[in-house]
């Protein structure tokens, strides 16, 4: 089972992964955004790692919802909401439980993620985090380390896609051949998920 603790430590670790991959993260935001998408999430992931210090909320569901909170105010871009959604989201749907399995985690994480396609009106192969998030979740069932893997293959599947929605879509066919930062993040909020599973 996986207690509030076990998400403590998910968030964390994707504070400290999106930290040390700040750079890289605007990098792909330079050629097909605003070159803010690593500035956007370490403002954001920071302010989820301080006030889960601060406030040390009792139960999965509240960890999930006060860091989805914290992103939506303080991230200005459009991963703030979109990744303060899916947060949010997915604590409600774990409810006041203080320990949820596995599988529990799994559907409420798919409700999440249907609930950021809603809000962005994305879908996969739109070249956006969904393409990232949405093999993720299909995978859980197997593991995290699939989930995570997964992930990070929808990242790189990004490359070649032409750009439907967010700024990236503006430029039409010249986003092809470029990553999507979004996804990219996605990938490491999944990576940090199986690393808070192996620790
Ligand atoms: P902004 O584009 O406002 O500067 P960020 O740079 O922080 O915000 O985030 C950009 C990322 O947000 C994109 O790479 C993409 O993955 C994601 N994104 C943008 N718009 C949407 C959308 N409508 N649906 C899903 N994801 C989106
Ligand atoms: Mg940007
Ligand atoms: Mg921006």
């Amino acid at each position: 089972m996986l207690d509030a603790e076990f998400f403590r430590r998910w968030m964390t670790a994707t504070a400290a992964a999106v930290d040390r991959e700040a750079t890289r993260l605007t990098e792909l935001d330079s050629p097909i955004g605003d070159a803010d998408h690593g500035s956007n999430l370490r403002r954001g992931f920071t302010a989820v790692a301080a006030a889960l210090e601060k406030e040390a909320p009792a139960t999965p569901g509240a960890v999930l919802v006060l860091a989805g909170r914290q992103l939506i105010s303080t991230v200005g871009g459009a991963s703030g909401p979109l990744y303060g959604t899916l947060l949010r989201r997915t604590g409600k749907e774990l409810g006041e439980a203080t320990e949820v399995s596995e599988e529990q985690l799994a559907t409420a994480l798919r409700a999440g993620v249907a609930a950021v396609a809603k809000l962005g009106g994305a879908v996969a192969g739109d070249k956006t985090m969904i393409d990232a998030l949405e093999p993720a979740v299909a995978a859980l069932d197997t593991s995290f380390p699939a989930a995570a893997r997964a992930a990070a293959d929808g990242a790189e599947a990004t490359v070649p896609l032409i750009a439907r929605k967010g700024r990236a879509s503006y430029l039409g066919e010249r986003s092809i051949g470029h990553q999507d930062p979004g996804a990219t993040s996605s990938a490491l909020l999944m990576a940090a998920l199986a690393e808070a599973a192996s620790t």
